[in-house]
């Protein structure tokens, strides 16, 4: 009985002693509230949180300055993350566990960000549209056998501005144009979004595209029989195009400690069992349990060469080609 007593007056002691945290996220709600939840239960710190589009919410921290609450922002897409970190709004953090559990690739060059779950940009192609041996790489999407047969989604989309800023890394800038140029020529029709790519392949307008492959797992979970699949793209070359999404300390946060114990668990192995699996991602960590239905989709090799730091820093080049290519 005493010992309960004892106990509980501990937990209370710690509730009061924690500081709560306000995270300013892009992510949908219900990806974040289970995680930030089972923090507080192992903890006591309580995480609440602003949702938002990445953009508005890095104004928001930048009008609110020392006023804000915001202690961390968290987004998707290394561009977003970088672009946040050109705006000031993050604090570079050492951490010896995160630059551990983290491969260098996946965070800022300048401790600003860290990635927190994998997110492939894949191809998915219609299984009846395409021949066994077909589909080889993202390069080969550019060549004439592909005519009239490409989805592709906007170009506004930071997620195709990371996949070309990877192709600048790989290529250098004359060989990219050529390629973006060759997927231009070969596209159908651009779309504002990757599921409706998926839907315009499944019913055969298109018979491949590029896309995320947690989109692909939500609309075959949706319709398993759609007639779609992915594929695991330059597997005899660099790899498949990786992003995270992730998270930085906010530089006007009042929590910077706390912040920083935050992320340290965000990217402890006990959080990365449930963060990537709740938006069928990957963890940032290698030999943890996947997601069954992610890994029905089977192993592939990532491009592990490319820092993810030069997805932000080729930003600009890579809106620059596509612009020059036509790719709307
Ligand atoms: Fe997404």
């Amino acid at each position: 009985m005493k010992t309960i007593l004892i106990i509980s007056m501990l937990i209370m002691a710690q509730n009061i002693l924690a500081e709560d945290l306000m995270v300013y996220t892009s992510r949908k709600e219900h990806l974040v509230k289970d995680i930030f939840k089972q923090y507080q239960k192992e903890t006591g710190v309580k995480v609440n949180y602003r949702t938002g589009k990445a953009g508005a919410l890095i104004q928001t921290i930048k009008g609110e300055g020392a006023k804000s609450n915001a202690d961390i922002f968290m987004t998707v897409d290394a561009g977003n993350l970088w672009y946040a970190s050109t705006q000031g709004i993050l604090e570079p953090t050492r951490s010896a566990i995160l630059e551990k559990n983290i491969p260098s690739h996946l965070r800022d060059l300048d401790n600003q960000w860290f990635g927190l779950s994998v997110r492939a940009r894949t191809i998915a192609y219609n299984p009846k549209k395409v021949k066994e041996g077909e589909l080889i790489s993202y390069e080969d999407l550019a060549t004439a056998k592909w005519k009239g047969r490409l989805c592709l989604r906007t170009s506004k989309k930071v997620y195709n501005q990371s996949l070309v800023a990877m192709l600048i890394d790989q290529h250098g800038y004359t060989r990219t144009l050529e390629i973006i140029k060759g997927w231009v020529n070969n596209n159908v029709e651009i779309f504002s979004n990757d599921t409706a790519v998926l839907k315009a392949v499944a019913k055969g307008q298109c018979a491949v595209g590029i896309v995320n492959t947690y989109y692909y797992g939500r609309l075959v979970k949706k319709d398993p029989k759609l007639p779609l699949k992915l594929f695991w793209p330059n597997q005899e070359s660099y790899g498949v195009h990786i992003n995270v999404s992730g998270a930085g300390i906010v530089k006007t946060s009042k929590n910077k400690e706390a912040a920083k114990k935050f992320l340290e668990w965000l990217a402890s192995k006990n959080a990365q069992r449930s963060f990537a699996q709740v938006n069928m991602e990957y963890p940032i960590m290698e030999n943890l349990p996947q997601n069954n239905v992610v890994k029905k989709w089977g192993e592939f090799k990532a491009n592990t060469k490319f820092n993810l730091s030069r997805a932000g820093i080729l930003q600009k080049d890579a809106v620059k080609l596509m612009y020059e290519a036509k790719y709307k």
